[in-house]
């Protein structure tokens, strides 16, 4: 068999996979064992032909995924693994560029740095502040508090109750104490706590609950004044600002010192990118670089690894740059606005059916409902288990809401009637 053939074979199978995706059930219908009982104990002691992998992948692996690349997949936040970032993610294995310093393999570093500034010019970012990508926003809020502590030692990392855990995960990963910040009615952090002691303060710019937006140029011009690093969390509601009428999510954050959006989110890229800026690159360059004998320096080029925890980086940059080209920013924000018009009509069908409410405000993909007597989070099992769809069911102030987030470039009003059909039978049925 020639590497030849596997690859026809892989193309078409790739290539049946995303026509039937929406088709198979959209949450894995397993029980926790069941896959590794099937998986041989051992790897073979001789090599195997590729066709036996896809054989395996098929029967063994595929019927215990949850298919994140389902157009009704709405749990968390939905994503794309769309065409060009697909066959990017092809190129880059061939390639195999670890992309660690500039001379590990120039070209690789400069695209990165000329794609992270793209898509700044894109969102209506600054422009000249310094970007690169991370595997995640986890690692990016890292990376950011890392920076941060390099200017204050010791202190406490302020976010919101509704932040991301990965924040709070990331004060302790860098030794700064955690503080939850209380919310006002919008679920957005209030901005009047003391700094006193603050190292940083994490703003979120669509929060993993509702989708909030925090006060970014209040806080901004308070740890502005107070000396303290302010790192915006837009890693969902980031992606939005390709659109102008979407610009206003990422106000203040030119007076922000780092900030992180993921393109594998809402950006129709696939797992994994994250793309973080900073204005004060020196400070990351503070924590993270360090010049081992093997890997010199090159005069006037850039070594993405002084930047932030890994030292081997992948070449995620390529498709970024094939995702940006093959949308154009025009595909994107049609992408976006149409995801935005799915949400607003979903919250249209809730509102007006008795017995249900939507639960926040929803400013963007992502809505959070509730049916007033129903146990919630049996409905978005029940749901979930007809395969149909696949949404997770949450808490909000003590009451059991659905989230339905919308992300997957295959979501059609088609799908969003029919999921919200599926969600109003299974109240009934209760
Ligand atoms: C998803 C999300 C994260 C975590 O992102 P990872 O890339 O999975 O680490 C952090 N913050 C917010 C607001 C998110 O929505």
């Amino acid at each position: 068999m020639t590497f030849r053939e596997d690859l026809d074979r892989a193309a078409d199978w790739v290539d049946a996979y995303l026509k039937r995706v929406g088709e198979l059930p959209v949450a894995a219908r397993v029980e926790p064992g069941a896959v590794r009982a099937r998986l041989p104990e051992s790897a073979p002691e001789q090599g195997e032909p590729f066709e036996a992998l896809l054989r395996d992948l098929d029967e063994l692996i595929v019927p215990g995924l949850t298919h994140w690349n389902h157009p009704r997949f709405y749990a968390w936040f939905a994503n794309t693994g769309s065409e060009p970032g697909i066959l990017a993610e092809l190129l880059i294995a061939a390639l195999n560029v670890n992309n660690m310093t500039w001379l590990a393999s120039p070209a690789a570093t400069e695209l990165e740095v000329t794609v992270l500034d793209w898509l700044a010019q894109l969102l209506g970012l600054p422009r000249g502040w310094h970007g690169h990508i991370e595997d995640t926003a986890s690692t990016a809020t890292v990376a950011a508090l890392a920076a941060a502590r390099t200017r204050k030692p010791g202190g406490v990392v302020y976010a919101s109750e509704q932040a991301n855990f990965s924040v709070e995960k990331a004060a302790r990963l860098v030794g700064l104490e955690f503080r939850k910040v209380e919310v006002d009615d919008a679920f957005a952090m209030r901005a009047d706590f003391d700094l006193g002691d603050a190292t940083a303060v994490v703003a979120t710019v669509g929060t993993t609950g509702t989708t909030a937006v925090d006060p970014v140029p209040e806080l901004a011009r308070r740890c502005e004044e107070a000396g303290v690093w302010l790192h915006v969390d837009a890693a969902y509601a980031g992606s939005a600002a390709v659109c102008p009428e979407f610009r206003w999510c990422l106000d203040g954050v030119e007076r922000a010192d780092s900030v992180v959006v993921n393109p594998h989110k809402w950006l129709f890229t696939p797992m994994d990118c994250s793309a973080l800026w900073t204005r004060r690159p020196e400070a990351f360059h503070e924590a993270f670089a360090l010049v081992p004998d093997y890997l010199a320096a090159t005069e006037a080029a850039v070594d993405l690894k002084d930047y932030g925890p890994a030292l081997g980086r992948r070449f995620r940059a390529l498709k970024l740059w094939a995702v940006l080209r093959w949308y154009g920013a025009e595909g994107l924000r049609a992408l976006i606005r149409e995801h935005v018009r799915l949400a607003q009509l979903f919250a249209a069908l809730v509102e007006a059916e008795p017995g249900w409410e939507v639960a926040a405000p929803h400013p963007f993909s992502t809505v959070c409902f509730r049916h007033v007597e129903a146990d919630n989070f049996e409905l978005a099992r029940a749901a979930t288990a007809t395969g149909e769809l696949f949404v997770a069911a949450t808490k909000l102030r003590g009451q059991d809401v659905i989230r339905l987030a919308i992300g997957n470039a295959q979501t059609t009003e088609d799908d969003i009637r029919r999921s919200w059909e599926v969600l109003r039978s299974c109240a009934i049925a209760q």
